[in-house]
């Protein structure tokens, strides 16, 4: 069986079963099967009361499963985790998104990859950065730490 990588974007703002977003990060990652690399967790802490505590991670992930497949079990571990339906944008204990595949682009009704909006993210770049820094994007050929830099351009950090 071919195996291929997945690049997928780990994202937390509520606390679960095992605590904290870190660790339902954390525990998440242990679900996740053969992983070859682990980004740094970046917490982002609240700043208010009722502003929620973010961490966001990245992985790579080996698995001859093609991108449906990948995506059904990601869901299947966002709903032993405890996350609802209806929460998009909202509160989550976890959320796992395909990233990049290294099959290239992919798209079926529910699934687009590379993710959409990742491009764009610094949250999803600046982990992804750090195991995957010369993955291209099959789309232009552009490498993560070039997408990464263009989001830093756009939005300096202080
Ligand atoms: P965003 O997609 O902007 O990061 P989200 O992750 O909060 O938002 P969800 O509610 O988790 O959104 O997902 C909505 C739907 O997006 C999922 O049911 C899934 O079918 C679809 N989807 C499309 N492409 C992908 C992908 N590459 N990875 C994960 N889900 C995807
Ligand atoms: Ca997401
Ligand atoms: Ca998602």
């Amino acid at each position: 069986m071919t195996t291929t990588s997945y690049a997928i974007a780990l994202g937390s703002n509520r606390p679960g079963r095992h605590g904290s977003p870190r660790a339902e990060i954390r525990a998440a990652l242990a679900e996740l099967g053969d992983v070859r690399a682990v980004s740094p967790i970046i917490v982002t802490a609240p700043v208010g009361p009722s502003i929620r505590a973010f961490a966001n991670a990245a992985a790579l992930v080996d698995s001859p499963l093609d991108p449906p497949a990948m995506l059904a079990r990601l869901k299947a571990i966002e709903r032993a985790f405890g996350r609802r339906r209806g929460q998009r944008w909202g509160a989550r204990v976890i959320d796992l998104d395909i990233v990049l595949w290294s099959g290239g682009a992919w798209r079926s009704p529910g699934l687009v990859v590379p993710h959409i909006a990742y491009a764009a993210r610094a949250f999803v770049l600046h982990p992804l950065a750090a195991i995957a820094a010369d993955w291209r994007d099959p789309r232009d050929g552009r490498r993560v730490r070039h997408l990464r830099h263009g989001v830093d351009r756009r939005r300096p950090r202080p």
